[in-house]
């Protein structure tokens, strides 16, 4: 799904300079497919199903730290799970409403970065992340 979303990624990543290699690419595109935040070890699962031999997990590390770097996911630092961006090569402040209950999570991008005017000087902002954590309005429905 969302084949437009990973051109897209190609784009910025070809602006920036940098490569989406196949890995990188398929670890993108195994975060857009799976609806919910996925730890590395989901993610070297679903690679391992790809094909018979199972990436080492500091590949899968570091192909999420380049896409961290790149902008092209959010880390959910309290579930240590990531998911894609969903504003990519935007500027922006990922505010992520994740639910507590079944673990979903949703990117709102806001404009801009509240950091960017109270940083200390000389700090370089590489991303700025917000987490609300609740119930979803799914999960708050009665059963
Ligand atoms: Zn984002
Ligand atoms: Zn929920």
């Amino acid at each position: 799904m969302e084949r437009a979303k990973l051109g897209e990624a190609e784009r910025h990543c070809a602006a920036q300079g940098e490569r989406l290699t196949p890995l990188r690419r398929r670890v993108l595109e195994i975060l857009q497919d799976a609806g919910q935040p996925l730890g590395a070890y989901a993610i070297l699962e679903v690679l391992a199903r790809d094909d018979r031999r199972r990436p080492l997990p500091p590949t899968v590390y570091r192909a999420l730290d380049f896409l961290l770097a790149q902008g092209l996911a959010h880390k959910i630092h309290s579930q240590n799970a990531f998911l894609p961006c969903c504003a990519i090569g935007r500027v922006h402040t990922a505010e992520l409403f994740v639910c507590r209950r079944c673990g979903v999570a949703r990117e709102v991008p806001q404009d801009g970065e509240v950091a960017r005017d109270e940083r200390p000087p000389g700090f370089e902002v590489e991303a700025v992340v917000l987490e609300v954590r609740g119930v979803c309005g799914g999960c708050r429905e009665p059963a």
